[in-house]
């Protein structure tokens, strides 16, 4: 009986802890992924920093899952750039994909694996992301500093690609130009589009920022 209660003490703490925990957990996955495909769409450059967007935590942001599924282009954990049956991969443009996966399979030799954080992006969710950006910063003029609209992004037309830092990112700084992936902006490293002519002039030199670049101007 008093074992009995010793467990029931303390187990209730424990419970509250772990749901705590998983709580935290995903505010924070949620934020990371807000800022990092916000930043990515970006049309202006952040206020302060060419870097990435704040870690500004959304409290106020409804825990809608952060993942509008895979058939709007939501990329699972662990995507590379081979899952090619998933939409966010099979709704790019084919010449990019091509030129992805040559490239990530001289890059397995270095032992580096391309990791996708996103890719194809449908409409809607853009659209999405750009609603929970004026949610998140207060205005539609603030959002749009961060967040692309449907209209502008090259997510939704197939024509770009977030790989992670570590994986395929710095390889594509390195080696990216023979097989025409460039980075395109130098406040976002991760974001690689296709540049045929790059295979023998090189990369194009970066914008700065996303503000930098006439396609994004409506
Ligand atoms: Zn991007």
């Amino acid at each position: 009986m008093l074992h009995h209660r010793h467990a029931l003490a303390t187990r209730t703490p424990a419970a509250r802890t772990a749901r705590r925990a998983r709580t935290v957990l995903t505010l924070a996955a949620a934020a990371a992924a807000l800022a990092g495909l916000a930043a990515c769409q970006s049309s202006s450059p952040p206020p302060t920093t060419t870097s990435v967007a704040p870690a500004k935590a959304p409290a106020d942001r409804p825990d809608r899952g952060a993942r509008d599924g895979e058939a709007a282009g939501h990329v699972p954990d662990g995507t590379t750039v081979f899952d090619d049956d998933l939409p966010a991969l099979a709704n790019l443009d084919p010449a990019l994909l091509t030129a992805l996966q040559a490239a990530a399979t001289d890059a397995e030799q270095d032992g580096v694996t391309f990791f996708v954080n996103s890719a194809w992006r449908s409409a809607e969710y853009q659209d999405q992301l750009l609603r929970e950006a004026v949610a998140q910063y207060g205005s539609a003029a603030e959002a749009a500093r961060w967040v692309a609209s449907a209209d502008t992004s090259s997510h939704v037309t197939g024509d770009a690609v977030d790989l992670q830092q570590t994986g395929g990112s710095q390889w594509v700084a390195d080696h990216g130009a023979a097989y025409g992936l460039c980075r395109v902006y130098a406040n976002e490293p991760w974001h690689v589009e296709l540049r045929q002519d790059a295979a023998d002039g090189g990369c194009p030199e970066p914008y700065a920022d996303p503000s930098q670049d006439p396609r994004l101007q409506q």
